[in-house]
């Protein structure tokens, strides 16, 4: 099917669907707890800390932004140590009546995390803590942990196409293999089963249930439509769009992932069409609003504080640490960068606590500089409320 020429520009989505998961408007819900972000002072536990299971993968997607610790680390958190964060991560800052916490948990990689037989425990353990979880996944390996996958409140399944052909080719899958039929019968079965056992992410929440995440590359824009038409005929919730990006490590080199204005056009033809396909049970996201109009970074904010709102725990950094060793990271986007190491290969998990907000987390602060170092940010809107709404007042936000 030829879509038709549209010069209408898309909106990210329907005026109706703007309170969504993907608007990033709801980390000014989170001011309050970013306001205590100050030097010499406790620093609050981060609202959702990111998990990574495993830096090991089944695929070999082109725009991975992990290839460099899938390359130089290729180990795997151990179940004793994914168990005592899980018992950690209630209690991290919850000391004080009034103290924020840890409220949720992005399980992640990094790797796929369902290569970790222990990341099902894993996920049982938050949730019997009461702690929120997201699970992002490649979504070979579903059908084995329907059970513990069905407590998540989303699950965001890494497609990334429409056909096998393109799913194969960017994902480093043999011709002869039917891996995308296989993840789309996944996402089908677990809606099944999440739904028939009433469970959290079988919930008719508009915002909580599988979503079909799709990150725009030159060569798969072409079937933004198709892949929205798979996505509601195999029960998601959604369907996301966002642009890859270079990782960090790639930066100024021939592999930067860079997007045509023809391209450009494309998606927002496509984006349009796919729209179509929203309705009440369905929505459809074409994330834009964290990057320039070329799809290109947007770090418009002078320093980064969003290393004191979020964090990544994976697997150790040396081949010969520790079995229960792990890391804690400070930023999604340069996994494997040693300069953002807060822990390195430590197996104590209490310590965390004690290193938060501590001097040598400042010095990182103070160190990055962000038009050198940086990729295109995850929390580009983080940055951006805590300095124009918190330091600089911008919105004058007392005066509701
Ligand atoms: S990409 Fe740079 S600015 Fe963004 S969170 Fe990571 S270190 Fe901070």
């Amino acid at each position: 099917m030829t879509p038709p020429s549209h010069t209408v520009k898309p909106t990210e989505w329907r005026t109706a669907k703007r309170w969504n998961p993907f608007n990033s408007n709801k980390l000014l819900a989170h001011v309050e707890r970013w306001k205590r972000i100050r030097r010499g002072r406790p620093i609050p536990a981060p609202a959702l800390i990111t998990v990574d299971p495993t830096n090991v993968c089944n695929l070999d997607c082109v725009w991975c932004n992990a290839e460099y610790i899938r390359e130089h680390r290729n180990r795997r958190l151990s179940e004793a140590a994914l168990l005592s964060i899980a018992d950690f991560l209630p209690r991290w800052g919850r000391r004080d009546f009034d103290a924020f916490g840890v409220d949720a948990v992005c399980v992640a990689g990094g790797g796929e995390p369902l290569l970790n037989p222990a990341t099902p425990a894993f996920i049982d353990k938050l949730a019997a803590h009461g702690i929120e979880i997201g699970c992002v996944t490649n979504g070979s390996l579903m059908y084995d942990h329907m059970d513990a996958l069905a407590q998540c409140t989303w699950l965001g399944v890494s497609v990334d196409a429409g056909t096998a052909k393109t799913f194969n080719a960017l994902k480093g899958v043999a011709e002869s293999k039917n891996a995308f039929g296989a993840v789309l019968d996944n996402m089908s079965l677990l809606t099944d089963y999440a739904r028939s056992h009433h469970a959290r992410l079988g919930s008719p929440h508009p915002a909580y249930g599988i979503s079909y995440k799709y990150l725009l590359h030159p060569e798969n824009i072409g079937e933004v439509y198709t892949a929205t038409k798979i996505a509601k005929e195999v029960g998601c919730k959604n369907i996301h769009f966002r642009p890859a990006g270079t990782p960090w490590d790639k930066i100024g080199t021939e592999d930067e992932i860079r997007f045509s204005e023809d391209d450009i056009a494309l998606f927002n033809e496509q984006i349009i069409l796919a729209q179509e396909l929203d309705d009440d049970s369905f929505s459809v996201y074409g994330i834009t609003h964290k990057f320039s109009e070329q799809f290109e970074r947007a770090n418009y904010f002078s320093k980064c504080h969003s290393l004191f709102m979020t964090g990544v725990i994976s697997p150790p950094s040396n081949p010969n640490a520790p079995e229960d060793a792990f890391v804690m990271g400070l930023c999604c986007d340069r996994r494997g960068d040693a300069k953002l190491e807060l822990l390195r290969d430590e197996t104590d998990v209490e310590k965390i606590e004690a290193a938060w907000g501590g001097k040598a987390h400042w010095k990182m602060h103070d160190s990055i500089t962000i038009a050198d170092e940086c990729p295109r940010c995850t929390y580009q809107p983080h940055n951006q409320i805590y300095e124009q709404v918190i330091l600089n007042d911008s919105m004058t936000y007392k005066f509701i």
